[in-house]
């Protein structure tokens, strides 16, 4: 008997963000696998198994999932924001590469969700408006060499630049070191839209220039836009300002 193992985005923390898709998923599984605080956002449902995780384990909680699917449940796996963006998704298919054919045979579904730089943006205005590009600040699963070069390639091609994960406990003076590399290629006037638990009732959206990003705290739960050299801030009296990128270049020399 083959399962089905639905990898489920519950979006960024609000429960209005979580799509209708997702809702019914996790109402029609089985058994539901992922990290603890994520779990805790789906409510509760008798006869249905809860497999809580440590946020470190995504290769064993993938293969938990995986395996539980083969034995014919269905499986749901839930991942903050969107499952494929830094995320369970590529986790589920890295394990189902090296793993038992019989996992290739299996159903699976990729349950999108909203991702954080979305929300982030949102909030902000408009920052994505143009082209941009998103990098994990992590390098525990790359090198800063390869993070430093990249940051450089998108800032010289004039990309609105999405960092997630830029702090950890173990990760401290990442974030500082990708603004020195910017400076070098952006405007200190850029700015920087900085999103805590964004759709959580702790959220806290801040701008600065880019000159000044590193004194703003940011967290493991913080998302960082770098806005390009046409990302403006518009002033409103009364109200937060918008920031966005324009939809065209016109008038910007190729
Ligand atoms: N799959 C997730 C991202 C996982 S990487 C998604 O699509 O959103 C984890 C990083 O995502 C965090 O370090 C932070 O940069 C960002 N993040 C996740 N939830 C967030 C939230 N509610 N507010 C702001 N940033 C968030």
């Amino acid at each position: 008997m083959s399962g089905r193992l639905a990898v489920i985005g519950l979006g960024p923390g609000d429960a209005r963000w979580l799509t209708a898709e997702a809702q019914a998923e996790l109402a029609d599984a089985d058994a539901l696998y992922g990290y603890g605080p994520y779990l805790d956002r789906v409510p509760a449902r008798s006869g249905q198994a809860r497999h809580a995780s440590d946020n470190r384990e995504e290769g064993a909680r993938a293969v938990a999932a995986l395996r539980h699917a083969a034995e014919g449940g269905k499986i749901a796996l839930v991942s903050g924001g969107d499952p494929g963006v830094f995320a369970m998704a590529a986790a589920v298919c890295g394990e189902i590469e090296a793993g038992p054919p019989e996992w290739r045979a299996l159903d699976i579904a990729i349950i999108p969700g909203v991702t954080a730089m979305l929300a982030v943006a949102a909030r902000a205005g408009a920052p994505l408006g143009h082209d941009f590009c998103a990098l994990s600040l992590s390098d525990n699963l790359k090198p800063w060499s390869l993070i430093e070069r990249r940051l450089d390639a998108a800032a010289k091609a004039g990309f609105v630049i999405a960092l997630y994960n830029p702090v950890s406990l173990a990760r401290r003076w990442q974030l500082g070191a990708a603004f020195d590399r910017l400076g070098r290629h952006l405007p200190a006037t850029t700015p920087v839209i900085f999103g805590r638990a964004v759709g959580r009732p702790d959220e806290h959206i801040e701008v600065a220039a880019l000159a000044s990003a590193k004194m703003v705290t940011a967290d493991m739960a913080t998302l960082v836009i770098v806005g390009s050299p046409q990302t403006r801030v518009l002033a409103r009296d009364g109200r937060t300002a918008l920031v966005y990128t324009p939809r065209g270049m016109a008038g910007i020399d190729a």
